[in-house]
């Protein structure tokens, strides 16, 4: 419940009890005779009897079973005027009704005022009711508020984490990019909507699926998918919190959510970050944690407690899977693991179709070249592209997202956000040469990528940049590119030398460094792509909670070491050399286009390859595009 919610209750509050007390006045003043002759006078019996053998009595009401009586009399006193007189009677006397049928006075009885009484019941007992309803309302919803003072009172109650969509209203043609994926559980689908299919045949369907992959890439949306598809509701809880400042706390989670879940079967549980409880437990680095051990184990309790067939199916996502802990993974638990990986051209281009559905897109724009131009992008990010071209779009006032839009919001996610241009000077002379070095390099290379456009607008920490458009399948790449990409990434620093002199080199090229030794070292270490030969020295199986690099190089001896380091330093600098050497060669050419590229900030593959034909020949590029 949100804050505005509490306001009304809080307004509204003093509104009731206004409201009920008008409420009761009314009652008490109009709709009760008998309470409104609370207020005229009063005589006793043996005045009223005296009255009555006076003839002063004109009428007599009985009350409340003949035990009161409203009379009227004259009232010789007050000029003989009709006065309505309360007469406490003895218990029913008749001979007094023979009197009274006797002297020809009007009589009558009326029942107890049951409505009238039972308003003011009802009033005295709702208006009490309505406000503890209230007020513990309200303290119930500032308990739940997240760090609310009354936080440390409810915890062990799920009330506020576990959430429940009855309807995800995600189907699986709104995942996409991960055919295998969605394949795995159309089974777990088909076997929420007819279990019996499967129970018939004495098929028991996995209790738990792990979704193993990267941020973004679609787990959750696939975990709703599936509730989604098979109508089922769809239980979610974050393993962040399950694990609380107070010991017992997650466990008690975790039952709370089991016990939920139970009654709402068929459903889907998915538990996202499911690593943050499910460590390997009892390593010691760092000291235990006893709250995250008892909700692991509490977890695997629950997971053992029910049967195959209760029609509860349990997803948790993770991203690293060589954290958990093995008891998770064993059979009847988290038995199951599904993928899902950072998609690849097809898959990108399917994510991209999925989120274009519902944008307004220019006949300009070709999926299939955001799709190419976005090798490493998970769905989430495919997602916010589109988003963002969208804003921008709408910024313009256009009706249309085009291909503009979409290329400065890919810019953006991939360098950062655009900075002013510089102002001509010595530095953006020596930019343009470092970018011109890079994409000369790059463009008469036989395995590098092709240009896609070179500028001197800085972008993120950038000063200028050079974007080359990636050929597909970044996964499956020879040694002829690795080495191309490490020379192309080398001639900036190689053009700022040739040009400047080595004295006036400057620490742009720091970035393009970094990744050269990176690149280098893992042709060495990982890929088997230098002199020491096809050995892997990377320790796979680091300890997760260390580092990677600090575990990793611990398995091999110094020698291996030192020659590690130097095959690292040859490719490096073998590449710089031919770097330099292309430079050297093309002076001109990069002069003239350092030129253009200074008037006009930025320069376009097609216009850079153009001008370059004028003076030597392109090479015929051997990339490992794919058929797209
Ligand atoms: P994860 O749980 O793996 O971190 P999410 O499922 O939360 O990722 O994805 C975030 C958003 O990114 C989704 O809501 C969706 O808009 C988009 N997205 C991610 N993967 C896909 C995909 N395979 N198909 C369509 N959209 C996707
Ligand atoms: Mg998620
Ligand atoms: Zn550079």
């Amino acid at each position: 419940m949100n804050l505005s919610w509490k306001k009304i209750l809080l307004w509204s509050l003093p509104i009731l009890v206004i409201f009920v007390l008008i409420w009761q006045g009314f009652v008490i003043s109009s709709s009760s005779e008998i309470n409104q002759n609370l207020f005229t006078s009063r005589m006793t019996y043996g005045r009223f009897l005296e009255y009555l053998n006076m003839g002063w009595i004109k009428k007599v009401d009985f009350y409340d079973f003949g035990h009161t009586a409203i009379i009227e009399a004259i009232e010789p006193e007050l000029d003989n005027k009709l006065q309505k007189i309360r007469v406490e009677l003895p218990p029913t006397t008749p001979e007094l009704i023979a009197k009274l049928k006797q002297c020809k006075i009007d009589f009558d009885a009326h029942p107890v005022q049951d409505t009238s009484l039972l308003w003011v019941w009802i009033t005295d007992l709702v208006f009490p009711s309505l406000l503890i309803i209230a007020i513990s309302f309200l303290l119930r919803t500032s308990n739940s508020a997240p760090g609310g003072p009354g936080q440390a009172m409810s915890f062990g109650k799920t009330k506020v984490s576990v959430q429940m969509e009855a309807k995800t209203g995600i189907e699986f043609d709104d995942v996409a990019g991960i055919e295998e994926a969605k394949e795995e559980f159309q089974e777990v689908v088909t076997f929420l909507k007819k279990p019996e299919s499967f129970t018939a045949v004495g098929a028991s369907i996995p209790k738990g699926v792990l979704l193993v992959g990267p941020p973004g890439t679609g787990k959750t949306l696939l975990a709703k998918a599936i509730a989604g598809e098979a109508g089922v509701p769809f239980f979610s809880i974050s393993g962040s919190e399950f694990v609380e400042m107070f010991v017992g706390v997650g466990a008690s989670r975790v039952r709370d959510l089991f016990k939920k879940a139970k009654i709402h079967a068929p459903c889907i549980v998915f538990i996202d970050e499911i690593d943050a409880v499910g460590r390997q437990r009892g390593t010691g680095i760092g000291g235990g944690n006893d709250e995250r051990e008892q909700t692991l184990n509490q977890l695997l309790t629950q997971m053992d407690g029910f049967e195959g067939n209760t029609g509860i199916i349990i997803i948790a996502a993770t991203n690293r899977v060589d954290i958990l802990d093995s008891a998770l993974l064993r059979p009847g638990r988290f038995d199951r693991q599904v993928t899902v990986d950072i998609p690849d051209f097809k898959g990108r281009l399917a994510i991209l179709k999925v989120h274009a559905r519902n944008k307004l897109l220019n006949v300009d724009v070709s999926l299939k070249s955001i799709a190419r131009r976005t090798p490493g992008f998970s769905g989430a990010d495919l997602a916010n592209l589109l988003n963002e071209s969208a804003i921008l779009a709408a910024r313009k006032r256009k009706d249309f997202i085009t291909m503009i839009e979409i290329d400065q919001s890919i810019d953006r996610v991939i360098a950062g956000m655009e900075g002013v241009p510089l102002v001509d000077n010595k530095i953006k002379r020596l930019i343009a040469y470092h970018e011109v070095g890079h994409a000369i390099v790059g463009t008469l290379l036989k395995n590098h990528d092709p240009v896609q456009k070179v500028t001197l607008i800085p972008r993120g920490q950038a000063r200028g940049l050079t974007w080359f458009i990636p050929s597909e399948d970044q996964t499956l790449i020879s040694r002829a590119q690795i080495l191309a990409r490490i020379v192309s990434a080398l001639g900036g620093r190689a053009a700022e030398e040739v040009v400047f002199g080595d004295t006036e080199v400057t620490t742009g090229a720091g970035n393009d460094l970094q990744q050269v030794t990176s690149m280098a070292r893992q042709m060495v270490t990982r890929f088997g792509m230098s002199n020491i030969g096809p050995i892997s020295l990377e320790n796979p199986n680091s300890n997760p909670f260390l580092g990677r690099t600090m575990t990793s190089n611990l398995d091999y001896s110094d020698g291996i070491a030192t020659n590690v380091d130097l095959q690292v330093e040859k490719i490096v600098s073998d590449c710089y050399y031919q770097a330099t050497n292309i430079i050297l060669k093309n002076r001109v050419i990069i002069d003239r286009l350092v030129d253009i590229l200074i008037e006009k900030e930025t320069v376009n593959g097609e216009e850079f390859r153009r001008i370059v034909t004028e003076y030597t020949r392109l090479p015929e590029k051997q990339l490992y595009i794919s058929h797209c």
